[in-house]
C-alpha cells in the first residue's frame, strides 16, 4: 500500500477526515442526543466510550440517568415484545421498569400486580371512536374501568404483561398515542377544556396544543429530560386549566393590538412553588418554538444528578430567571419581546365549577355539558355510554378537564334534556353538589404503591357525608392526594387532604388537613392546620370546619377568603372539635 501523504496519525484520508468533520458536525448539531450523546472531538476518540451524560460524569448521574444513559428508552420495542411473549414483568433493577414509562407503561406493584396505560392527548380531547376503543380494551385486556387524571388524561390499569404489545397498537390503531406519558418527559399538555366553545374565551388555544403535541412526539430530544415536565395553554376562558402549577404556563391576555400569552415559569404546587411571569409577551405562533426552546434549555441544564432538584424550578432558582430567558433566546430565531405584565389587561376571573352543568357556547344554539365524574372514576360501560351521548346528543367530541371530568361539546338546546337522560341512565349526572363538583382525588394506595391512604374510596365518602348534613351556597374545592407527591395538589384545594398513615386510625389511614389553597387569581398555598387526623374523624372535622365558616364569615366571603384572613392559631382554635 503506498503512503498517502495527506493520511493523518488515525490513518485516515484528506477526504475520509473532511467527511467524519461533517458527520459529527451534524451529529453535534441534533446534540443533546438522548441516550448516545457525542461528548468528544470525533477525530481522536471515535471508539471511544463518552465518559459523560449532558455534560455531568457518568459516576455523578442518579439511577434514572444511568439508565437512560445505558438504553435509550425510546428503543426498547423488541424488549416490549420479549416481555409481551414471555407475559413477565420488567425488572426495577435493571432500569426497564422506568424505561417502560417512555411508553405510558407504569408496573404499579406491590398496588397492582399489573400495568397501568396513561395516554396522552391532543389538546385534551377524544372523539367518540377513541372513547369506545379505549372502553373495550379496558374491559378485553384491563380491569373494565378507567381513570380521569388531574392532567385532564385518561389511564386504564391492570392490564397483564401479555398485552402491552395489544394495548399499545390499539392505541395506535385509535390515532391515539402513550410516548412519554411517564418518566422524564414532557406530559400530557393541558389546555382550557372550553377552547373554542366558551363565549368568554380569549384565543383558542387548540392549535397550539396540537402543533406542540406533534412537535414533540417528533423530535427525540425532546424526551429523556433531567425530570417531568408540564405545560399547559389557559385560553382565558371560564374553566382554569390551573396553568401556574405547570412547569410552563402559557396563559392569554390582552396587550395593546391584541391577545397575546403571557408566560409562567417553574411551577410545582408539591414543592410549594407557583409558576412566576418571566416578563415575556408572545403573540399566539411564538408560544410553540419558544417552548421547545425553553424544553431544549432545562435538557442541556437540568440536574442530573439528584432526582429532588431536577425539575424546572431548581434550575431557575439555580440560574435566575433572566438568565434562563437569555438562554431561550439563543435557541430562536425571532426576538422576545420583553413587556411588563402590569400593562396587560389579565383573562377574566375563572368560574368556579363551570366545568359541570349545561352552557352556552359561543356557537348559538349550542351548549357544552360538563358531567360530574366522582373522583374521576368511569366503568368502561360508563365510557361507552359517554360515547353515545357525545355521538347521539352532540358531535361526537368529549373534552377532558383537571377537574378529573368530562365534557360533552356541540349539544344542541334541543338535545339537552336527551343527553341528562341518558346520562341519569348511566349513572351520571350533569348537576353536583357544591363538594362534589370541586371533589378531586388522587390514585391513592387502591393503585399506588406511595400512597398512605384510600383517597378515591375515602374521597366519595366524605362526599357522602358532608352532602346529607350540610348545604353550601357556593363551590369549595376538596382535593386528597395520598403523599408528597402531591398529583392532586392538596396545596391548591379550599381543603387539602395529604394522606399520612396513623395509628390510632381504624384502618391506619389519615390525612394532614390544609385550608385556603388557590390558584389564579386566588393564588396561593393551603395551610396545614391539623396533622395526621385519623380518617375515622377527618369527615366529622370537615363538617365541623364548614359549620364555623358559614356561620362566622362575613356576608357571602368565599371558604378561602375567610381562611386567609385568620392566622393557622386562630385556625385551629375555631376549628378544633375538642
Ligand atoms: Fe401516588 Fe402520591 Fe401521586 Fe397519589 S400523590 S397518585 S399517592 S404518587
Amino acid at each position: 500500500m503506498t503512503h498517502d501523504p495527506d493520511m493523518n496519525a488515525q490513518g485516515f484520508s484528506t477526504e475520509q477526515q473532511e467527511y467524519l468533520k461533517g458527520f459529527f458536525a451534524g451529529v453535534q448539531q441534533r446534540a443533546p442526543w438522548v441516550g448516545t450523546p457525542i461528548t468528544e472531538a470525533p477525530s481522536e476518540q471515535i471508539s471511544a466510550q463518552p465518559s459523560t451524560y449532558f455534560g455531568v460524569l457518568l459516576e455523578d448521574l442518579c439511577k434514572e440517568e444511568r439508565f437512560k444513559h445505558a438504553e435509550n428508552p425510546l428503543d426498547i420495542w423488541d424488549k416490549l415484545v420479549k416481555h409481551a411473549d414471555d407475559d413477565a414483568f420488567p425488572s426495577a433493577e435493571a432500569g426497564d421498569v422506568f424505561r417502560f414509562k417512555f411508553h405510558g407503561l407504569f408496573y404499579v406493584a406491590p398496588a397492582q400486580d399489573a400495568f397501568m396505560l396513561r395516554c396522552r392527548l391532543v389538546a385534551c380531547t377524544l372523539n367518540s371512536m377513541q372513547l369506545r376503543g379505549l372502553a373495550q380494551m379496558a374491559s378485553e385486556w384491563g380491569g373494565g374501568y378507567c381513570d380521569v387524571t388531574t392532567r385532564a388524561n385518561v389511564q386504564i390499569r391492570q392490564f397483564p404483561p401479555k398485552h402491552i404489545v395489544d394495548v399499545l397498537t390499539r392505541l395506535s390503531e385509535l390515532g391515539l398515542t402513550s410516548r412519554g406519558a411517564g418518566a422524564d418527559n414532557v406530559r400530557n399538555i393541558t389546555i382550557t377544556p372550553t377552547s373554542g366553545l366558551d363565549p368568554t374565551e380569549l384565543y383558542d388555544v387548540r392549535g397550539m396544543a396540537k402543533a406542540l403535541h406533534f412537535y414533540i412526539l417528533n423530535n427525540r430530544d425532546l424526551f429523556g429530560l433531567p425530570r417531568k415536565f408540564n405545560i399547559a395553554f389557559d385560553s382565558g376562558g371560564a374553566i382554569s386549566v390551573v396553568a401556574d402549577t405547570n412547569d410552563i404556563g402559557f396563559v392569554a391576555v390582552r396587550a395593546e393590538d391584541g391577545v397575546y400569552f403571557r408566560v409562567e415559569l417553574g411551577g410545582i404546587t408539591g414543592h410549594q412553588t407557583f409558576a412566576q411571569d418571566c416578563g415575556v409577551l408572545l403573540r399566539p405562533d411564538e408560544c410553540v418554538p419558544v417552548a421547545a426552546a425553553m424544553i431544549r434549555v432545562f435538557n442541556e441544564h437540568g440536574d442530573r444528578t439528584d432526582r429532588k432538584k431536577a425539575r424546572l424550578k431548581y434550575l431557575l432558582e439555580r440560574w435566575g430567571v433572566p438568565k434562563f430567558v437569555e438562554e431561550v433566546q439563543k435557541k430562536l430565531a425571532f426576538e422576545l419581546r420583553r413587556f411588563p405584565r402590569e400593562r396587560c389587561v389579565e383573562r377574566h376571573e375563572a368560574v368556579r365549577h363551570a366545568h359541570i352543568g349545561v352552557h352556552a357556547q359561543q356557537q348559538a344554539g349550542l351548549n357544552y355539558i360538563g358531567v360530574a365524574v366522582p373522583v374521576g372514576r368511569l366503568t368502561a360501560a360508563q365510557m361507552q355510554g359517554l360515547a353515545d351521548v357525545a355521538e347521539q346528543c352532540g358531535t361526537g367530541e368529549l373534552r377532558f378537564t383537571v377537574w378529573q371530568n368530562v365534557l360533552i361539546a356541540n349539544v344542541p338546546d334541543a338535545n339537552v334534556d336527551k343527553a341528562k337522560a341518558m346520562l341519569h341512565g348511566l349513572g351520571l349526572c350533569c348537576e353536583a353538589s357544591f363538594v362534589e363538583g370541586g371533589l378531586v382525588a388522587c390514585t391513592g394506595n387502591t393503585g399506588c404503591k406511595f400512597a398512605a391512604s384510600n383517597t378515591k374510596g375515602q374521597a366519595m365518602q366524605i362526599a357522602s357525608y358532608l352532602n346529607e348534613r350540610l348545604t353550601l351556597d357556593q363551590p369549595i374545592n376538596i382535593h386528597l392526594t395520598g403523599c408528597a407527591h402531591s398529583c392532586a395538589q392538596h396545596y391548591i384545594g379550599d381543603i387539602g387532604l395529604l394522606g399520612a398513615k396513623v395509628e390510632s386510625s381504624s384502618n391506619g389511614e389519615g390525612y394532614h388537613v390544609f385550608v385556603g389553597g388557590g390558584e389564579g387569581s386566588t393564588q396561593g398555598l393551603a395551610r396545614q392546620v391539623f396533622a395526621a387526623v385519623p380518617f375515622d374523624d377527618v369527615p366529622g372535622r370537615l363538617e365541623h370546619m364548614l359549620r364555623i365558616y358559614l356561620t362566622q364569615r362575613e356576608g357571602d366571603e368565599p371558604f378561602v377568603a375567610f381562611t386567609r384572613r385568620h392566622s393557622v392559631e386562630a385556625l385551629k382554635t375555631m376549628f378544633s372539635t375538642e
